[in-house]
């Protein structure tokens, strides 16, 4: 299998190229050459498999640079009831008739974010035993994907983490789920700023070359294809647990930002696995919705971006949506260029509405959207543990509530459970009065020893600190 950009570079690549790289180098993002075809045989072949032989049969398709018994072991190495929390790693249960949700976030740090994180390190570890090489991963985090990626990295040969996050501004959980990691390869970095701050001085050090190169500088951000491509695995699983035979159509709603998570439906669908309906639900911050919509995609401004109650979703513009569009386009590179590089570069905006390729979109590629609100997603909450005692956080309340628009007889509706409700117990408390529950692992962690150091919003000062923690 080899790997293209979506801006029309010339070049292909295999998986562990692009496992290590960021964009590609005309600032494309990478995609299959294809997508391979799933048949009814083979579903009614993984039907009945555990997650992780599920995982690697998938995998195996997109990678065929690693031996197979290696992959097979890092997917059994991933994917363990341990670290999950169940066998069925990914359980669905019925919520009412025809609705369920499929729990993504049993994992180290309660988001759905470490189901493709924990994949990532794993591989990371191996290919750079392979290589004999190290990485040092800088980031920038206001919570979720800060902690996913350090707890997949942590204690990883050949691995580094520098998470910057602002100072004093991620909630006490979140802060000493981060802070109280001990282990040596480990750095919090609070820096004295907002998360802007933050993500300029990620850019600064990324964009000084020479630095990058000696220090070995990578990312773990979104539009890692293999972070995508973990998250194709539960879409199968999903449909196998909501089906009794592979002949039934599954719609599934998403909780979405950066357009990550949805994509890997895309791309299961692309597969053949049968899904009728994609919904993209978002809340204040709709950029996606809207051009699900109008077929308008404008992004905004940083003063345009509300901050909501379901903070991970709150997105200017969404990082993933370059791959959907260039599938829209049949994939013409020239069209995508001049979408994504032209009219967004000069205009902010571009405009599909007249175009033939956005007015069966809906029907070729299944997708529709909605948008909440912060009364929503209260009243979603409130009406979820009501009815069916069912605490949910308000990322998936977002879910559930666009899911409720879209039902159709006859087809379930899965929705995907982005976080569990402890990670934002503030708007818990507000919509019902008092905290959810703790998982026990995470009983008295604000109290626990915290690792971690203050530094201006200076990319200066940031370097100075890497170079010093890198021998
Ligand atoms: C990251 C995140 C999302 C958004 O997912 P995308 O892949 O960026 O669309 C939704 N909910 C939660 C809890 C998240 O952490």
């Amino acid at each position: 299998m080899n790997y293209l950009s979506t801006r029309g570079h010339p070049d292909r690549k295999r998986f562990c190229d692009i496992l290590l790289e960021g964009l590609a180098p005309d600032g494309g993002l990478y995609l299959p050459e294809q997508y391979p075809k799933i048949d009814t045989a083979t579903l009614a072949k993984w039907r009945d498999l555990p997650y992780a032989e599920l995982a690697f049969e998938i995998l195996s398709l997109y990678i065929d640079d690693i031996p197979p018994a290696d992959l097979k072991a890092i997917c059994a190495k991933t994917y363990t009831a341990e670290v999950f929390g169940t066998d069925e790693i990914v359980p669905l249960r019925e919520l009412e008739d025809g609705v369920y949700l499929e729990a993504l976030s049993n994992g180290p740090t309660l988001a759905f974010k470490d189901m493709a994180m924990q994949l990532l390190g794993n591989l990371f570890e191996y290919e750079l035993a392979r290589r004999g090489a190290e990485l040092n991963i800088l980031g920038a985090t206001s919570g979720d994907t800060g902690s996913a990626a350090e707890y997949a990295m942590r204690g990883k040969k050949g691995v580094r983490v520098f998470m910057t996050s602002p100072d004093g501004r991620m909630s006490p959980f979140q802060q000493a789920q981060m802070f109280s990691l001990q282990d040596a390869n480990i750095h919090n970095i609070a820096i004295t700023g907002v998360f802007d701050d933050c993500q300029d001085i990620v850019k600064a050090v990324s964009n000084d070359l020479g630095f990058k190169r000696k220090y070995r500088i990578g990312t773990v951000n979104s539009i890692n294809w293999a972070r995508l491509l973990a998250q194709v695995v539960y879409y199968f699983a999903g449909y196998f647990q909501a089906t009794a035979s592979n002949d039934k159509p599954v719609s599934f709603t998403v909780p979405s930002g950066n357009f990550g998570n949805v994509c890997a439906g895309h791309v299961a669908r692309m597969m053949g696995l049968p899904i009728q309906t994609l919904v993209v639900a978002t809340n204040e911050n709709d950029v996606l919705d809207e051009f699900f919509r109008t077929g308008v995609y404008r992004v905004r401004a940083a003063v345009d971006t509300h901050e909501t109650s379901s903070p991970s979703m709150d997105i200017s513009k969404a990082s993933n949506f370059e791959r959907f569009v260039f599938d829209l386009v049949g994939r013409d590179a020239a069209k995508l260029r001049k979408l994504f590089v032209d009219d967004l570069g000069l205009e902010g905006r571009f405009d599909l509405s007249a175009d033939p390729a956005f007015k069966d979109a809906a029907e070729r590629f299944g997708f529709k959207s909605s948008r909440s609100t912060h009364a929503d997603r209260l009243a979603t909450i409130r009406d979820t543990d009501k009815r069916f005692a069912t605490l949910v956080d308000p990322h998936t309340a977002d879910g559930l509530k666009a899911a409720r628009e879209f039902l159709v007889p006859g087809v379930p509706m899965v929705v995907l459970e982005t976080a569990l409700p402890i990670k934002f117990a503030e708007t818990l408390v507000e919509a019902l009065g008092e905290e959810p529950a703790r998982p026990k692992k995470f009983e008295g962690i604000e109290a626990l020893p915290k690792r971690v150091v203050k530094l201006p919003a200076d990319a200066e000062a940031v370097k100075a600190y890497i170079a010093q923690n890198c021998d």
